[in-house]
Order: C-alpha cells, then structure tokens, then sequence
C-alpha cells in the first residue's frame, strides 16, 4: 500500500455537479492507494474521518480497515498533506483535522503545591504529583 491524502475542494476544477454561486467550499479528504493507481477515483480506499475514536460502536471504514494503525495513520497522511498543499482553504482545514486527531493533554492538580500538570500513566496508577514537586522529594 502506499497510501495518500487526495484533498478536494468542492466548488474546485473536481466538482461534478453544478457549481452553485456560494462561496462556502466543503473540503474533503479520501485516502487513495497509489500502488492501486495513479488515477482518481480508481485509487480510492476510503474517506479520512474528522475524529477517529476506538470507543465508538459505529467505526468508520478507515478505522475498520487500519484498525489500532487508524490514529497514527490519520496524521502521518494529513502531515503529509500539508507540506505539499498550497490552497489556503486547503491548508486551514488540514490544521483543523490535525488539531482535532490530536489529544488534548488531560491535566490533574498536583497533590502537593495543587498546579495543574498533565500526568502521565503508570500501568493502572496515574502520576498524581507534578514533576517539580516529584524532584523535590
Ligand atoms: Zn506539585
């Protein structure tokens, strides 16, 4: 597999229907194999999801085809995307789906000097004394 991002723009050159006056443009983003083909839509595998979560029932096909790959997979093609993508509608969009693909930092509140600190995991146990404090004892 070798696998790409095909990024369309909707009322772009790839639009199929007629184009209506509206300016609002709907990106969207189909993961292609070019080893399937160089040509779109041949090469289509499936369309990249806004948010890839493992816990939801209804998976989508990207996540039921890369299965635990899904996440990394998602942001390695979009990264990818972006360094080749000059179309700024384009660009701010890839930016919007890589934000979204890319976990907030749980914070907790340490137990010692009560700062906020994201808190690694230990196993089961989860860090509950932020690093400062952590060197300090
Ligand atoms: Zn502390």
């Amino acid at each position: 597999m070798n696998l790409k991002l095909h990024v369309t723009k909707d009322n772009g050159r790839e639009r199929y229907y007629i184009r209506d006056n509206s300016k609002s443009s709907l990106i969207r983003f189909a993961v292609i194999d070019l080893d399937i083909s160089r040509k779109y839509p041949i090469n289509f595998v499936c369309v990249l999801p806004k948010n890839i979560n493992p816990k939801i029932k209804m998976q989508t096909h990207f996540q039921m085809k890369f299965k635990e790959e899904s996440l990394e997979l998602a942001k390695n093609l979009l990264k990818r995307a972006l360094k080749k993508e000059k179309d700024e509608d384009k660009i701010l969009e890839i930016k919007k789906r890589l934000k979204i693909l890319s976990p907030k930092l749980k914070m907790a509140k340490c137990n010692r000097c009560g700062e906020d600190f994201s808190p690694r995991k230990f196993g089961y146990s989860i860090q509950k004394t932020c690093n400062d404090c952590w060197s300090k004892l």
